[in-house]
């Protein structure tokens, strides 16, 4: 499967992490199918926010409530890694639940996708497609 995204989105996503430089940026993506279409910022509530991320928990309720009332669904979640390492740490693998989300990573000036899926992540081949 190949994500598809805006360009927007895709500069959303490089804003965020480096507004929250040297913190980690966090939050949820939404969108249809295969298509990012929407970023939604999350405050990062971790006790160690330069080093781990934890999204407000208030925004992902919200997330899913919106993906219940509007349309667009919960697709996975985004975080940015401040010391450039451009893949998943191990501890973000501890977090994956192996249940097919979406993880985006900002590091290092770019992004990269994952799916968390059986036996860990997999990278995802993307494209910035805008309409
Ligand atoms: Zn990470």
């Amino acid at each position: 499967m190949t994500l598809e995204l805006s360009s927007d989105v895709m500069q959303r996503l490089l804003d965020e992490a480096a507004n929250a430089h040297p913190c980690e940026c966090c939050g949820v993506l939404l969108g249809t199918a295969s298509r990012i279409e929407e970023v939604v910022p999350a405050a990062n509530v971790h006790a160690e926010p330069a080093r781990h991320f934890e999204i407000d928990p208030q925004t992902l309720i919200d997330a899913h409530r919106a993906a219940r009332t509007r349309g667009p669904q919960v697709l996975g979640y985004y975080h940015s890694h401040p010391n450039g390492r451009t893949g998943p740490s191990p501890r973000d693998a501890e977090l994956a639940a192996g249940d097919g989300v979406v993880w985006a990573i900002i590091a290092a000036g770019g992004v990269t996708f994952w799916r968390s899926g059986d036996g860990g992540f997999h990278a995802l081949p993307y494209v910035v497609r805008d309409r």
